[in-house]
């Protein structure tokens, strides 16, 4: 039997609530797929500093490493507010991301057919959409040099650079391969090569990779047809992969297809162990009160388990049983519509777990 070391981080506001559910789940998954979960906690954001009095503690980053992946609620809060940029717990997040060297940022957009009116977009648009975003996360024009304000021939300027190594394209290409194995098979990938040199060269790795992945189909688009073709006709998309500022666009535009932000999951891969977490921050106005919704959490679990565990099977029944509830008019506040029944977190965390048993 399987086993896996998972380490936690619950974090601040409702991240430990909808932990709890998380990890009622996955234990109920591995009890029907035969795979154990062993759990360590560990410190971050203003739960933290509280304790430790930084955002994120050296323990935390030794209990994340040696782990099989790593679980996060949502960090932050108005308490912590007030502090030194570099001291706040946010500072936590960005840490443990560059600590496990994720360079792939995978951001989901799936349309639950239960909630298909929960977006802005005509039902028979976005009904069945299922894409994942492949972001490059530490490379591009985010991090590029040079990079200022200047004066010139005595003008204010502002440049940035736009720039990729062509290993950092072929591992950000090779997640998305991957990804497309787990899935449907078809990439495509996102640039601006009719303008942009960088995008040629991406292009160029980009296609060279595809040679060791038959199986899968790649497909080009230029960034300003991918945002076009986002919102006319969403459900052509598999797998999408892109650079850093590119994908933090689309993967932001993709995400609102689905019109709820209790409902989405990401994932931080490439390293060594992968750190997986719901989209949604900390939530303060509601935390403490068992209203938050658990299903972005608990379809950050499915993709663990398929993207950081290889336990397809289970995350696939995860999603299912997501469905499942959904489709049984179970509902959090946030997503409530009139005659459905309206749920705490811990209720809709049970109502899952009997979903999928
Ligand atoms: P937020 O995501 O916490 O909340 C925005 C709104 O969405 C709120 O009204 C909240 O009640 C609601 N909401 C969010 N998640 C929900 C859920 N699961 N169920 C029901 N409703 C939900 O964003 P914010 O208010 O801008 O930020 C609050 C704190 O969270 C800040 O300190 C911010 O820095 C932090 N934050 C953390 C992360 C993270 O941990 N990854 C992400 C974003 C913001």
């Amino acid at each position: 039997m399987n086993s896996y070391k998972i380490t936690v981080l619950p974090g601040d506001g409702i991240g430990p609530e909808v932990v709890t559910e998380a990890l009622k789940i996955l234990y109920a998954a591995g009890e029907k797929f035969g795979f154990s979960i062993e759990t360590e906690e560990a410190l971050i954001g203003g739960a933290a500093i509280d304790a430790a009095g930084v955002p994120l503690p050296e323990t935390t980053v030794e209990k994340c490493r040696r782990a099989d992946a790593v679980f996060l609620g949502s960090i932050g809060g108005p308490k912590w507010e007030n502090l030194p940029h570099h001291q706040k717990p946010e500072q936590g997040l960005l840490e443990i991301r560059k600590a496990l060297n994720a360079f792939a940022n995978l951001r989901p957009a799936k349309v639950w057919d239960a909630l298909v009116s929960a977006s802005t977009l005509k039902p028979e648009v976005v009904k069945g959409v299922d894409i994942l975003i492949v972001r490059e996360l530490t490379g591009g024009i985010y991090f590029g040099k040079p990079a200022g304000i200047k004066i010139r021939d005595g003008h204010k300027i502002g440049f940035n650079t736009m720039i990729y190594q062509e290993g950092e394209i072929e591992r950000i290409a090779g997640v998305a391969f991957e990804m497309a194995r787990l899935r449907n098979h078809r990439v495509t990938s996102v640039e601006k090569a009719n303008v942009l040199d960088v995008s040629q060269l991406w292009r160029e790795v980009v296609t060279r990779v595809s040679a060791d992945y038959r199986d899968v189909e790649l497909s080009h688009l230029y960034v300003d047809n991918a945002a076009m073709q986002l919102i006319r006709n969403p459900k052509q998309f598999d797998v999408i992969v892109t650079g850093n500022l590119f994908g933090d666009i689309l993967s932001d535009e993709a995400s609102m297809l689905t019109g709820s932000l209790g409902m989405l999951p990401s994932a931080s891969v490439g390293g060594d162990v992968g750190l997986f977490e719901p989209v949604h921050g900390s939530a303060p106005d509601i935390a403490g009160k068992n209203r938050a919704n658990p299903l972005a959490a608990i379809a950050t679990a499915a993709m663990m388990l398929r993207y950081g565990l290889q336990e397809n099977q289970a995350a696939a029944a995860i999603e299912n049983a997501i469905e499942k509830v959904l489709t049984d008019g179970c509902r959090t506040a946030d997503i409530s519509e009139s005659g459905a029944t309206v749920l705490s977190t811990s209720e809709m965390g049970d109502r899952v777990a009997a979903a999928l048993e």
